[in-house]
């Protein structure tokens, strides 16, 4: 269930059950509890890619899209707000491994078994329910806070069946090496007070301030190990690129700020599920610098599309400018909003879509 105004929390229809239940009709929404949210500056490895793929996506999900779940919210905004929930079949099925895996780490640190069999068949009992949910419309409003809907089915993309069951696949194969390598048996040995972080749901307060900006950043797996020294996984569906280090290296300077645990010196690895192999290796003070240029570099690009700084405005929609990679806009949830200006990357007209996973 989900307040029908914010579709973040559900703390007004608490208080508007128990007004009910004393006899009175709850006035409006304008009760609601959550303090006003502030559009603040942020930044975030994923904030980052977006401004590089594209500005003007960027200015839709961080800028023009605030504040769409308001019901006073014009139109466009609202649009905006649903559109940018969406998400496309690679990151569906690598959030779909990530979550599975956090579960199976939560189980093992209560001490209890993991069932892979029966946590395969429940995962893809979920992953059919949102399939249906998607290609039935549910990116047009009736979205939840965990999951938004598919590119492909908002964009009208055509995706094969044998498309469909090759990102099933991809689940299966890295959940299965998962739990051939290593790691489980490592898990399963940890005790709760070695584990600093798994993959937490809670976005908004994984931060920590870095040259005063608030840094997001949420580690799959932070642990002490057996020599005191921190230990960061990461999990990847994905090929190898050089910015998962740079990713990583953030996420030991989260750590440091958060546990009190030094990025220098802590280790490091990277899971690459689909190619059954890992990249390990101890954070040193190059590492630790490059990143510092790197995240100074893109904040300072981020600043640059800003009218005002402090309150964090951004500049005019047309000073951002529109991907021309020929095929990008295919997988951009804002492709429906931007379309009748992209000059490539049409989507191609859905054929039937009933096959699920
Ligand atoms: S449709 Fe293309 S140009 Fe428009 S926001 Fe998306 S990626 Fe950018």
């Amino acid at each position: 269930m989900q307040c029908m105004e914010c579709k973040e929390c559900m703390e007004c229809i608490v208080l508007c059950v128990l007004w009910r239940l004393k006899g009175c009709v709850f006035p409006s929404m304008e009760f609601c509890l959550r303090p006003k949210l502030e559009n603040l500056f942020s930044w975030s490895k994923s904030r980052h890619e977006k401004l590089v793929s594209c500005e003007r996506a960027y200015f839709y999900h961080y800028y023009l899209s605030w504040g769409g779940w308001e019901r006073e919210a014009p139109p466009r905004v609202k649009q905006l707000y649903a559109l940018k929930k969406l998400t496309n079949r690679y990151a569906w099925a690598g959030n779909a491994v990530h979550e599975a895996i956090r579960k199976s780490l939560l189980k093992w640190l209560s001490a209890q078994p993991v069932a892979f069999e029966e946590m395969m068949s429940s995962l893809r009992q979920h992953m059919r329910r949102e399939f249906a949910a998607s290609r039935d419309g549910v990116w047009q409003g009736q979205f939840s806070k965990s999951f938004g809907g598919l590119v492909e089915h908002a964009n009208a993309v055509e995706v094969s069946a044998e498309e469909w069951k090759s990102n099933w696949q991809t689940v299966e194969a890295a959940l299965s090496y998962f739990m051939e390598s290593a790691w489980p048996r490592l898990f399963q040995k940890l005790k709760p007070g070695q584990v600093l972080e798994a993959d937490s749901k809670d976005f908004e307060s994984s931060f920590f301030i870095l040259e005063g900006i608030r840094l997001f950043a949420m580690p799959d797996v932070a642990f002490v190990d057996e020599s005191q020294s921190v230990h960061i996984v990461d999990w990847k569906t994905g090929s190898p690129n050089e910015g998962n280090v740079e990713q990583v290296v953030g996420y030991a300077l989260f750590v440091e700020a958060r546990h009190g645990f030094p990025a220098l010196g802590s280790r490091v690895s990277l899971v690459y599920l689909n190619q059954k192999m890992e990249q390990s290796f101890v954070i040193d003070e190059g590492a630790i610098q490059k990143f510092r240029a790197f995240f100074k570099a893109s904040t300072e690009a981020m600043k640059a599309k800003l009218l005002d700084v402090p309150s964090n405005t951004a500049l005019e929609e047309s000073c951002f400018l529109k991907t021309n990679v020929p095929g990008r806009c295919v997988l951009c949830p804002f492709f429906k909003v931007c379309e009748a200006e992209v000059s490539q990357g049409k989507a191609p007209v859905l054929k039937a879509q009933s096959t699920l996973l």
